[in-house]
């Protein structure tokens, strides 16, 4: 069964039209494929991470709906930083644009494996 991450991933690379959510360029298609990343591509400054909106180190939630595919280098440049409302509704606007049954799928499988560990380390982009 698919990891929530997974579908979250799946989900946003065509919500956002494969574009980083901070920077508005395209990912390159290599990173466009499949959240797990390989080995040699881990450090790749280009490659799609998952930024949290509000950062978890600002307490925000590890939860889809504060989500978004940015590259890792503007994810590392954005730090710890609060989302601007601008953001804040981009985001909402483009969850809007994924269907309510796969919403509620991602929600579902959330529910389930939440307490489960990631096992993919995305390096240091997940802010
Ligand atoms: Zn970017």
């Amino acid at each position: 069964m698919a990891h929530w991450r997974s579908l979250v991933f799946h989900a946003l690379i065509i919500a956002q039209e494969r574009r980083c959510f901070l920077c508005g360029q395209r990912f390159n298609p290599a990173f466009c494929e499949r959240p797990e990343v390989p080995e040699h591509q881990r450090q790749h400054p280009d490659r799609a991470t998952f930024d949290h909106l509000r950062p978890k180190a600002l307490f925000g939630p590890d939860h889809w709906s504060n989500i978004n595919l940015a590259h890792a280098r503007c994810n590392r440049a954005k730090a710890s930083r609060l989302p601007t409302p601008e953001e804040f509704d981009r985001l909402q606007s483009i969850w809007a644009s994924v269907s309510v049954s796969k919403r509620d799928e991602i929600q579902a499988q959330w529910e389930r494996q939440r307490k489960q560990s990631w096992t993919d380390r995305r390096g240091g982009g997940d802010t």
